[in-house]
């Protein structure tokens, strides 16, 4: 069984490979993971740097080993993940709601000195 360890694995670890590089675990047994093309890496990488970007800490430790692991160029380098995973990761909608998010609160914090304090809400 040793016989892997005489190819060099070239991506850095930290990483388990065998396991989702969006979650790193297998519990979800109903999502059978696959392993990733060179294009599911680049939109990896893409949503990566715009979550990063969006300061997305959800998915902190999975951006930093997305941007640390991935190398688009590198066939050698493979991954597997889950469908479930990607989708959610790689999501526009989800991306675009955090993008009006973070420029919501940017607007708040600017309006903050203005505005009055928050009405507590009364039940109708
Ligand atoms: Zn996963």
């Amino acid at each position: 069984m040793d016989d892997d360890s005489v190819v060099a694995i070239r991506c850095p670890n930290a990483l388990n490979r065998n396991l989702c590089i969006i979650c790193q675990s297998n519990r979800k047994k109903n999502d059978q993971l696959s392993s990733i093309k060179t294009s599911g890496k680049e939109t990896l990488l893409l949503r990566a740097e715009e979550r990063k970007a969006l300061y997305d800490c959800q998915y902190s430790i999975a951006i930093s080993r997305i941007l640390n692991t991935i190398k688009p160029d590198d066939e050698d380098c493979d991954f597997v993940y889950h469908r479930t995973c990607y989708s959610l990761f790689t999501s526009k909608e989800k991306i675009e709601r955090m993008k009006t998010k973070v420029a919501d609160a940017k607007k708040k914090t600017t309006d903050e000195k203005s505005k009055a304090p928050p009405v507590t809400r009364s039940k109708t």
